[in-house]
């Protein structure tokens, strides 16, 4: 399940079998190709690729066959690497909340 957070509303899955490629930290070179769900929320319009963390990339740039598994697919999205500032993760918020309650701690 994946819920839009803007909307408080479980995304609804649109279609499987998508195929996109994972580019390198350059934004250019293709480096993995993926074969993902996408889901969308109904209410805002935002959809998302999903792949599962057991599935493995349908090709590898170290392979021969590369160029023919994109060629073939034709994926229409290619996939920048995060930024050096990812957006902030629920670690993040905990890690932050147990630095508050450490300097809670000193005031006492
Ligand atoms: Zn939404």
């Amino acid at each position: 399940m994946i819920v839009c957070v803007r909307c408080q509303r479980i995304m609804r899955p649109r279609k499987n079998g998508v195929p996109f490629v994972e580019l390198l930290e350059d934004g250019m070179t293709p480096y993995k190709l993926w074969e993902s769900d996408q889901w969308e929320c109904e209410d805002c319009g935002t959809s998302v690729l999903h792949v599962d963390s057991r599935q493995n990339p349908l090709a590898h740039s170290y392979e021969e066959t590369f160029g023919q598994s994109i060629a073939a697919f034709d994926p229409a999205i290619r996939a920048k690497q995060r930024g050096p500032r990812h957006p902030v993760t629920v670690r993040d918020i905990e890690r932050e909340s147990d630095r508050m309650y450490d300097q809670e701690g000193q005031q006492t």
